[in-house]
C-alpha cells in the first residue's frame, strides 16, 4: 500500500514567468476531498464570480492568476483548475507554475 502521503494535499502556486523571474509564491492550493481552496483571495487571484462586471478582469466561471512580478494574468476554468492540480498532486509535484498555463 502506497503511504498517504505521496498523494499531494499542499501545493504551492508560484510564477517564474517561464525561469524569467525568481519564484513568486502567489498562494497555496489545499487539495482536501472535503475542501477545495487557496489562500490570499483578490490578491494574487481572483475566484470565479457569479456577479462579475463584464468589463473586469474577474471572470465568471474562471479563476484569474496575477503575479505582480511580471503581469501575467493567466485564466482558468474552474473545473479545469483542480483537475489539473489533483493529476499534478498525484504525480507528486508540491509546486505549480502558472506561467505554464497557456
Ligand atoms: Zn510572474
Amino acid at each position: 500500500m502506497p503511504e498517504d502521503d505521496e498523494q499531494r494535499i499542499f501545493i504551492a502556486i508560484v510564477c517564474t514567468d517561464k525561469g524569467q523571474h525568481r519564484r513568486l509564491r502567489l498562494t497555496t492550493a489545499r487539495l482536501l476531498p472535503s475542501e477545495r481552496g487557496m489562500s490570499f483571495a483578490l490578491e494574487h487571484f481572483a475566484p470565479p464570480m457569479r456577479n462579475a462586471a463584464p468589463s473586469s478582469m474577474v471572470s465568471r466561471e474562471s479563476y484569474t492568476f496575477i503575479c505582480p512580478k511580471c503581469r501575467r494574468s493567466p485564466l482558468i476554468k474552474a473545473e479545469a483548475w483542480w483537475r489539473l492540480l489533483e493529476a499534478w498532486g498525484e504525480a507528486g509535484h508540491d509546486e505549480f507554475d502558472i506561467s505554464l498555463l497557456p
